[in-house]
């Protein structure tokens, strides 16, 4: 990629009102493509780098500023249907339906293209993709500009498309003359492609016009498989679907599978990078984006609407790269409906990294471990505080219950006295009763004595994971309660606990380790 670029042009940035559009604006505007120029505007699904499109040195210009290999060819936005006569040799009859029943709107259909368009826009190829956007401004522009205007996505090459008018600043202040600034986009996705040059019809790109939608107006159309598998080693039919595309600075993984294992695995792998200094960045949902502890978390949308996660794809991807993280996890999405252009965009970003999250989360025994003195105000804190401060491979949501609470109570001041004395805390802490819920599939049970063991052995059915510390780190030692005893007990009682502590987190580490 070409990214020696000098800067040398000043940027206008002009602000238009979709509603009451400045014609004086557009008039200049045209005036820059008519000349040759570059302007930048909105469109309905992303911002587009404008160029006149019947002028090969313009398209010159767009790849430079883009800094795109000069392969991946341009669109050519039209503003009505009569324009489309002169760029391409033959309108199929399908076309025409499509036309009738999307445009303006964010389908783009490939044509034989006519002598009137240069190779410089076509990267060299005898067919031509044309769109006819839905958006006020964009036409406006297109028919001051003299009817025909390329406009790839107005970013640099291989970065996130732009949806708003800041993201097209980012990537081309001086490199363009002019930046209609109309605010934000309402896709947030790049349209659709469909080859009308074969039988039947090729999806190449998929985007907000689904294959259902355009099938119940012309019947059959295939999908490029390049599209569906992943591993495919025959090159994409749209040259621009091979680069590494839509991508944020730090590397990004998408985890699929059950939403729950999702989240679980998304944590722990967050976590592992905690531990070693590192910020994962996580995609999340509205629905989910609470549930994260580590990381920076952002919410790409409802998973009840896929058209809103559309929106903020791109938004969530190049805000990533404002915040220092190491690398990104995102959650996938349901890939129906504009979902499917989503997931597409979302594996390219992802250069199709992509991970199960069973596959991560199946060696994690326990996500919870709950430690059971008596009445929860002593050994039971004491060891949960120890845990929580051991470098530990998984995430575990560490607490303390005990057998006979009957108020939240506070902890023992002497235990506070003396975990004060080794730069810890109990602080916070009241003391809760264990109830059945504590004895779930993932939880582990740690008693400091037997006769806890066995109270809730017999107290209660379905018991698993249930076990003194001293059996389960196999010292088989008891941890008696310092209760009512000098503080020096206490003190005992803290060093007995930190020596079975540092056990326990060897012996999880263990499990986690035998990966
Ligand atoms: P962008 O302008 O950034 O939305 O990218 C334009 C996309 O359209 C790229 O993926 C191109 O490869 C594709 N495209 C444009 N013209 C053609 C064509 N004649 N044949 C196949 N794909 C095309
Ligand atoms: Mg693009």
């Amino acid at each position: 990629m070409n990214n020696v670029i000098i800067k040398f042009m000043k940027t206008l940035v002009k602000r238009i009102d979709r509603n009451k559009i400045d014609d004086d604006i557009i008039l200049q505007a045209g005036a820059i493509l008519q000349r040759g120029g570059l302007v930048a505007f909105p469109t309905e699904t992303v911002y587009g780098l404008g160029a006149n499109a019947l002028d090969e040195e313009a398209a010159k210009k767009t790849y430079e500023a883009k800094g795109r290999p000069a392969d991946n060819p341009l669109i050519v936005h039209i503003a009505e249907l009569s324009y489309l006569d002169k760029i391409v040799a033959d309108i199929p009859k399908k076309a025409i339906e499509l036309a009738a029943a999307f445009w303006p709107g964010p389908l783009t259909m490939i044509f034989e293209k006519s002598s009137a368009v240069p190779y410089g826009t076509t990267g060299g190829l005898d067919t031509v993709a044309v769109r006819l956007p839905d958006d006020e401004i964009a036409r406006a522009l297109i028919l001051a500009g003299g009817g025909y205007v390329s406009a790839p996505s107005a970013n640099t090459s291989g970065r996130p498309s732009p949806t708003s008018s800041r993201h097209v600043e980012e990537d081309m202040d001086g490199r363009v003359d002019m930046i209609l600034d109309g605010g934000s986009v309402d896709i947030g996705v790049e349209s659709t492609i469909v080859d009308m040059t074969v039988t039947p019809p090729m999806i190449l790109r998929p985007g907000a016009v689904t294959k259902g939608m355009l099938e119940a107006v012309i019947g059959e159309v295939q999908v490029d498989k390049t599209l569906l598998s992943e591993c495919s080693i025959e090159a994409p039919k749209a040259p621009g679907m091979k680069y590494r595309h839509y991508a944020p600075k730090a590397p990004l993984t998408i985890v699929e599978g059950d939403i729950k294992d999702v989240v679980r695995a998304i944590k722990q792998l967050a976590f592992a990078m905690h531990r070693q200094g590192k910020t994962a960045g996580i995609i999340a949902s509205s629905e989910t984006v609470s549930l994260y502890t580590s990381g920076i978390v952002k919410n790409i949308g409802t998973r009840a609407s896929q058209s809103s996660i559309a929106k903020n794809l791109y938004k969530v991807l190049r805000e990533f790269d404002e915040e220092s993280v190491d690398c990104i996890y995102s959650e996938s999405f349901a890939a129906d409906g504009i979902g499917r252009a989503v997931m597409n965009r979302l594996e390219k970003a992802a250069a199709h990294q992509i991970i199960d999250a069973a596959e991560v989360v199946k060696h994690q025994e326990y996500r919870r471990v709950v430690f059971v003195s008596t009445s929860d105000n002593c050994r039971g804190p004491v060891a949960a505080e120890l845990l929580r401060n051991q470098e530990l491979l998984q995430e575990y949501v560490i607490e303390s219950r005990g057998m006979i609470v009957l108020f939240p109570e506070p902890p023992n001041p002497k235990a506070e006295a003396i975990m004060k004395s080794r730069r810890m805390t109990l602080e916070g802490q009241e003391a809760k009763a264990f109830s059945a819920e504590d004895l779930d599939e993932d939880t582990l049970v740690l008693t400091m004595e037997e006769p806890q063991k066995w109270k809730i052995i017999t107290d209660y059915e379905y018991v698993r994971h249930v076990y003194t510390l001293g059996e389960f780190i196999e010292s088989g030692e008891e941890v008696p309660s310092a209760h009512g005893q000098p503080l020096a007990e206490y003190g005992k009682t803290f060093e007995l606990l930190k020596g079975m502590i540092i056990k326990l987190a060897d012996k999880l580490n263990g499990a986690a380790g035998e990966k």
